[in-house]
């Protein structure tokens, strides 16, 4: 365990505006070894580990995760506002419960890894990081050595940046909310501009306000740089009146069309996030309305705060909880952001992937010593690529002294297939390319 734990640690840029480490041993009791705060150099920790002497009792692993969230707070050295980040290294059997405060741990947005070593139980395990994904189990420990380079990779990948979106706000103004609170709501949007790149040709927003009707304020294509849609969304006045969301959703769907700005027909990614503190009076057009908007390729993300219903929200979000975020207080919106970024993330990444890709491959008699090469290289970067109707498409021709199309775009929907036409080209070498040469000129008429 030492050494899994001073691998990954060694593979992290450790400073104080960099990445800060601390270290809690637990069985009964728990002890922690250092903080945050305590190191902000690597061979200080590697030191620390090498003295530190196994406590040998029971397992309370809850009490642990409810002990070591607080060094997470700002009052104890943590930066909530970064990546937040806890391993948690056990054979998985806990003499105590750990549901409940591993899930308020990654409510306060601290993303959870859950190692199992020695025949540890992966459904416990589970209950720790709260997803199978954040589940590692290794029979050995040496296994660990490994492990330790594939998750300091996970903890080294850049944080995403939005870069292309259309996104629009859907803000709940009825008077159940708050002055205060509506501050918050706009707090929110705020953390969600400042963290995009804004223009028109990157990621737009739009901001609809409604309460007994919806209003749009501002449309995705009417402010493209991200201080005027900062100040924009400062000037935004809470209508008061009732809450009728799914009127709200349905008017929604228009402005995600071109004539307002919406981007839909080349691909750009459409989210609409509902902001909301309470049940709608008119909660039997949640589903179809929201229905529509996804029927139009529109992802719906809500967000509900105070008193709101976890059941209408899910409904909103096409009832993927992943999509799906809710807050007891308007405070929380404000680090709200951090658990949001990825699920954006992800949904522009899956759009990014849809992809149009041709290569062109050079056949000049200057590089026919090469070929063999330029397959293999073509062949794996198709590899890279999730080639399907959905997402990707390739295309390949050649050329030497008249291009020659060999697969289009729609050719294939199978990247094994495609591959094995790469690679099995027909023709290999000088002499086969010059045949092929005069086929293409017989062909081309
Ligand atoms: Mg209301």
């Amino acid at each position: 365990m030492k050494d899994f734990m001073k691998s990954v640690i060694s593979k992290s840029i450790i400073g104080q505006d960099k990445v800060h480490v601390g270290l809690m041993q637990y069985s009964t009791t728990s002890r922690l070894e250092f903080d945050l705060t305590t190191h902000y150099n690597l061979e200080g920790m590697l030191n620390t580990i090498d003295d530190m002497e196994q406590m040998n009792e029971g397992t309370r692993t809850g009490r642990a995760i409810t002990e070591v969230s607080q060094y997470f707070d700002a009052a104890r050295g943590g930066r909530p506002w970064v990546k937040q980040w806890l391993v948690v290294i056990t054979d998985g059997k806990s003499q105590d419960n750990v549901r409940e405060p591993a899930r308020a741990l990654r409510d306060k947005g601290v993303v959870t890894y859950s190692i199992g070593v020695d025949k540890a139980n992966s459904s416990k395990l589970s209950d720790i990081s709260g997803s199978s994904q954040r589940v590692f189990i290794e029979n050995t420990f040496d296994g660990l050595k490994e492990l330790g380079t594939k998750l300091a990779l996970e903890f080294c990948e850049k944080d995403c940046k939005i870069e292309k979106a259309d996104i629009i706000f859907l803000v709940d103004g009825s008077g159940s909310i708050k002055k205060e609170q509506f501050k918050s709501m706009q707090t929110f949007m705020a953390s969600v501009v400042t963290q995009t790149t804004v223009g028109e040709n990157l990621t737009r927003f739009g901001v609809i306000l409604y309460s007994d009707a919806a209003n749009s304020s501002f449309t995705l294509n009417e402010i493209y740089s991200k201080g005027k849609v900062l100040e924009a969304l400062q000037q935004l006045i809470q209508p008061q009146g009732g809450t009728y969301t799914g009127a709200a959703l349905a008017y929604s769907l228009q402005y995600f069309n071109a004539k307002h700005g919406g981007r839909r027909e080349i691909r750009v990614p459409q989210i609409l996030m509902v902001i909301t503190d309470g049940a709608a009076q008119d909660r039997d057009r949640l589903k179809a309305e929201s229905d529509a908007l996804r029927k139009n390729g529109v992802t719906v993300i809500s967000i509900g705060v105070k008193d709101a219903d976890r059941k209408e929200l899910e409904t909103m979000a096409g009832d993927d909880t992943s999509k799906v975020f809710f807050v007891d207080n308007f405070e929380g919106l404000e680090t709200l952001y951090k658990k949001i970024s990825p699920v954006l993330c992800n949904t522009t990444k899956r759009a990014y992937n849809q992809t149009d890709l041709v290569f062109l491959l050079d056949y000049s008699s200057s590089i026919n010593l090469e070929e063999h090469k330029m397959i293999n290289f073509t062949a794996s970067v198709v590899d890279n690529f999730n080639v399907s109707k959905e997402l990707a498409h390739v295309g390949l021709a050649q050329f030497s002294d008249k291009p020659k199309d060999e697969i289009h775009l729609n050719t294939y929907n199978n990247k094994t297939k495609m591959i094995g036409h790469i690679l099995n080209r027909p023709y290999k070498g000088r002499a086969k390319v010059r045949k092929l040469r005069r086929e293409t000129k017989n062909n081309d008429h």
